[in-house]
């Protein structure tokens, strides 16, 4: 078992570094996958061991405590830990987005406060869009926070969010402004969930990547001083909307993983297994199949990897290809933990077999992070603007 084959390269992630992330997914995730989904349980050790090896905050600059690397190593660290299991590489992707968003637009006293312990693991974050009547249109949230002296009163609920049952602090996105909605009317703020007026809803239990603490977060009329504004009042769309295209391409890398995951699983088991006299891979119906996740998930891979130069390089159409590689690389991951469940036959039904974890954990890829419907509506943009210009 060796996670030293990611074919995805990187560019200040030098061999020996490549090589402690490999260990790390073979040594300390992988073993414990299987009882993580069983149990639902937050990989708390995984977690803390991550924020001492330098794990968070991989493009965050060093100056911060992060790695000081590029889009192309956080697509490769992705891709790696969620070989190993794809709840871990959640935690990766949800510090990569907040470390982006304090380290772009954070005060010196924020980043002090929230993005030094959350890139040392110290203080777990959440962020929060979602709510009951606002998914995919984040546009029409209604968490509002209204002016109170030199503060802030934030009343509202948010629905689905990851690591609300255990977070420190979450980043909410709240009405400030709603004659001007989401044309500036919408701003971020940082919260610290264990304040009066702030209760964790529930905690979800779901199909798959069942470490992953998803729950809901209510505000009832919290005070917030001025100070919990992260950035500019006004412009939380256009800080997200840059930030959710690196998030983007952090669930095209985990997917990725996932269907790598499931590609030598499947392989390995077509070979030990025997049926008719022989081993089922010595049937073109096995073997073909495993020659169509092998070749999708290279261009996925070559996909990914040129949304994160795309990234690196600032290139025009970075958010573009974001989408395009979060569509393909999920929607792929999807099919191939398909494929794997059918290389095993019944056993592939049967909890305990990393293939029917995989199937399950696959699934959520095609939803969170934007939906394959809204990674269409904005590729189909750019596409109908290329052809109109
Ligand atoms: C496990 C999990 C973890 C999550 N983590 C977080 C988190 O940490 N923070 C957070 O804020 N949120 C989180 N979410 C929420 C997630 O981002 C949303 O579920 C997702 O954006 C979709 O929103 P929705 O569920 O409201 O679906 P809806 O927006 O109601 O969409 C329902 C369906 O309609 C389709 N649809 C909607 N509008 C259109 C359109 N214009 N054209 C075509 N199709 C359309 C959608 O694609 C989808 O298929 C999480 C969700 C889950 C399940």
């Amino acid at each position: 078992m060796s996670t030293g084959n990611s074919v995805i390269p990187s560019s200040v992630l030098g061999a020996d570094e490549r090589k402690l992330v490999a260990e790390f997914v073979d040594e300390r995730i992988r073993p414990v996958a299987t009882e993580l989904d069983e149990t639902e349980r937050f990989p708390e050790e995984i977690y803390r061991e991550m924020g001492k090896i330098g794990l968070f905050g991989i493009t965050v600059p060093e100056k911060f405590g992060g790695f000081g690397g590029t889009a192309l190593d956080y697509l490769f660290v992705m891709e790696s830990l969620s070989y190993g299991y794809a709840s871990v590489a959640d935690q990766c992707g949800l510090v990569e987005i907040l470390g982006s968003l304090l380290g772009n637009y954070g005060t010196p006293e924020q980043q002090e406060q929230y993005l030094r312990p959350m890139l040392s693991a110290e203080k777990r974050c959440a962020y929060a869009l979602t709510e009951p009547g606002s998914g995919s249109d984040l546009g029409s949230i209604t968490t509002r926070a209204v002016r109170s002296g030199d503060g802030w009163v934030l009343t509202g609920e948010k629905i689905y969010i990851h690591n609300a049952p255990v977070a420190d602090f979450a980043v909410v996105l709240a009405v400030t402004d709603p004659e001007l909605g989401k044309r500036g009317g919408i701003s971020v703020f940082l919260v610290d969930v264990d304040q009066p007026g702030v209760s964790r809803a529930y905690h979800e239990h779901k199909m798959g990547q069942r470490a992953s603490q998803v729950g809901g977060l209510v505000f009832d009329s919290v005070p917030l001083s001025a100070d919990a504004l992260l950035g500019e009042e006004g412009k939380a769309f256009g800080y997200m909307m840059k930030v959710l295209a690196k998030g983007r391409l952090g669930i095209s890398g985990l997917s990725l993983g996932i269907s790598r995951a499931a590609l030598d699983a499947a392989t390995r088991q077509s070979l030990d297994r025997s049926q008719f006299g022989k081993p089922i891979s010595a049937n073109q119906g096995i073997s073909f199949s495993l020659a169509t996740v092998a070749t999708e998930l290279r261009a996925g891979t070559a996909l990914s990897v040129e949304a994160a130069r795309a990234l690196d390089t600032g290139a025009a159409d970075a958010e573009t290809l974001c989408s395009m590689a979060k569509l393909y690389a999920s929607e792929g991951c999807v099919r191939h933990a398909d494929a794997a469940v059918q290389v095993f036959g019944g056993n592939g039904f049967i909890r305990g077999y990393e293939v029917e974890r995989l199937y399950r954990d696959a699934r959520i890829t095609k939803i969170y992070e934007g939906t394959s419907e809204m990674q269409r509506l904005i590729i189909s943009r750019a596409v109908l603007k290329g052809a109109a210009a």
